[in-house]
């Protein structure tokens, strides 16, 4: 693990420090930067890099870890994104509660641009994407992972999702308390036919990101929230041409400092102490997994 300190000034110095943190975020490159005094921290793991470096910074006196999903540069489609590398890396670092902010369209028409769902389901419909850390195959350290069947009926954390919520509120964000986020493939945008079959199976908004996000949160015993700011209507919901990407960036931009706002908040009021489901979901497992459960 190697640190470097970065402050206002831009500079940056080279310390022994070996930082940890409590709380995560995974999300866009912007909301580090609000902090004065971050520390970049490069985790290796055993499943290969990160999207990029770790920052670690304070939010109301809490110890947070700030990880840019798709690389700072943006670089990482969804679908080439190390999940397991980047929850493994929130791990090492002791996080055990993370957010997970992420840029959705709405499956319908009342869920228009600007809106926050906070899911309480998700469907995949991704493919290929590695989703365990429960394969069987031997790691760089010789730890051989058992096999572990975690429950997702329910597969974000409630007291997160409450903070969400309450956070929301606390802004006059009236956010949409509960939903399912369904995660395809990408990067593409959805046909009208796909967009319509989601709706009409009472699904509430399309995205990339959440999965498998939360099932590797879940296999390491961590907390996962999923905050879903809704970037567009989806192509079988709206009558134009269609989502561009140019129209997610704008939007998204629009709302990237409530957004801030609502995250910090809720950093603010994650419990200090666990005792949700997800904080036992390994209750009682051989893992295999070094330092899994801690
Ligand atoms: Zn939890």
């Amino acid at each position: 693990m190697t640190t470097t300190t970065a402050g206002n000034t831009g500079a940056e110095r080279v310390t022994d420090r070996q930082p940890t943190a409590e709380l995560g975020v995974i999300g866009g490159s912007g909301l580090y930067a609000l902090l004065d005094d971050v520390v970049e921290v490069r985790v290796e793991t055993p499943y290969g890099p990160p999207s990029d470096a770790l920052f670690v910074g304070e939010v109301a006196g809490r110890r947070v870890a700030f990880l840019p999903r798709h690389g700072r540069g943006h670089g990482l489609p969804p679908h080439r994104i190390n999940y397991r590398a980047n929850l493994w890396a929130l791990h090492a670092l002791g996080v055990r509660q993370v957010l997970g902010p992420c840029a959705v369209g709405g499956l319908r028409a009342e869920y228009g641009p600007g809106t926050l769902l906070v899911p309480d389901q998700f469907v995949d419909r991704t493919s290929g994407r590695v989703q365990t850390y429960y394969d069987g195959r031997v790691l760089p350290d010789g730890s051989v992972p058992e096999v572990v069947h975690v429950s997702m009926a329910d597969p974000y954390c409630p007291p997160g999702r409450g903070a969400a919520l309450a956070a929301a509120r606390d802004l006059a964000w009236e956010p949409v308390d509960g939903g399912t986020l369904v995660v395809v493939e990408g990067p593409r945008f959805s046909t009208r036919a796909e967009s319509r079959w989601f709706t009409a199976n009472g699904w509430s908004v399309v995205g990339m990101t959440g999965h498998p996000e939360a099932v590797l949160a879940r296999e390491l015993g961590l907390c996962y929230t999923s905050l879903a700011l809704v970037t567009d209507l989806d192509a079988g919901v709206e009558s134009g041409e269609g989502v561009t990407h140019a129209e997610v960036l704008e939007v998204f931009a629009r709302n990237v400092d409530r957004l801030r706002t609502v995250l910090f908040k809720a950093l603010e009021s994650l419990p200090a102490t666990r005792d949700c489901p997800c904080s036992h979901a390994l209750d009682g497992l051989v893992t295999g997994l070094a330092g899994v459960p801690s």
